[in-house]
């Protein structure tokens, strides 16, 4: 600790110094672990941030605190409502230990195939459907359609990370009751579950972030990753008698896990 004091002391007036004393500390914090053992438990984020993520090299979900409030969670919320947030973030994570990528790493994190051929073939038949269904996915206000190979892992895991969630929350429904409602809403809990999963992905951007997201990211624009995922459950059309063949309930569905 002494030491990180002592090479990190900061002046107020000396703004280009301070930057370049953080990045010689950055770069040799990381050239120092060449030499010593990989800390496998050490997260790559601050605690405050609200994200999460799954490391392949370490087969390792990580859940900061700063997610752990609402929209994705509360004590006080529903059960329906944490699932449909939270669940469905924590069902999205496990899940890309089984994606396109993930699938190639091993339980200690290591790039071998441990799946046989014809699974490996049956994944990408299945995987195919989602490359034709999220490729058709246009943004109009900057005229472009999603990459569908590039986000491909997180479509996956968002379509199964509804799904375990969904199931999580139905076997807990079997031995317990929500006590809790939200007043105003006039919605049975397995459609606040669904209600809350688009809320999470509530979003604005502007034209030029929509344009680097659409042209480097891994992630589908939130819109399409609550209509892509929701348009594939059985159980969201169920909740809210979508009819056969309306937008969000298409004849044809896709499914990888
Ligand atoms: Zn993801």
């Amino acid at each position: 600790m002494d030491q990180v004091s002592n090479e990190l002391s900061f002046k107020e007036d000396t703004h280009f110094e301070n930057v370049l004393k953080m990045l010689q500390f950055h770069a040799r914090t990381n050239h120092n672990q060449l030499s010593v053992p990989v800390n496998r438990t050490a997260w790559v984020t601050s605690p405050a941030v609200v994200n999460a993520y799954y490391s392949r090299s370490k087969n390792m979900i990580v859940f900061p605190a700063g997610i752990l409030q609402p929209p994705f969670y509360h004590p006080a919320f529903p059960r329906s409502l944490n699932y449909g947030g939270i669940g469905v973030v924590i069902g999205h994570e496990i899940t890309h230990g089984f994606d396109d990528r993930g699938r190639q790493f091993d339980k200690n994190g290591n790039l071998q195939q441990w799946w046989k051929a014809e699974d490996v073939s049956k994944f990408y038949q299945r995987a195919s459907c989602m490359l034709d269904q999220y490729g058709e996915y246009k943004v109009d206000e900057v005229g472009l359609k999603i990459n569908p190979v590039n986000t491909l892992g997180e479509n996956i895991a968002d379509n199964a990370g509804i799904k375990i969630s969904y199931q999580a929350y139905k076997t807990w429904r079997e031995t317990h009751d929500e006590e809790v409602t939200v007043p105003y809403v006039n919605l049975t809990h397995d459609q606040l579950f669904f209600l809350n999963f688009g809320q999470i992905w509530c979003e604005v951007n502007s034209p030029e972030a929509m344009l680097t997201k659409l042209r480097s990211g891994q992630h589908s624009p939130n819109r399409f990753r609550v209509i892509g995922t929701l348009s594939n459950s059985e159980e969201f059309s169920e909740a809210f008698n979508c009819p056969v063949g309306s937008r969000m309930n298409p004849e044809k569905k896709c499914r990888v896990w």
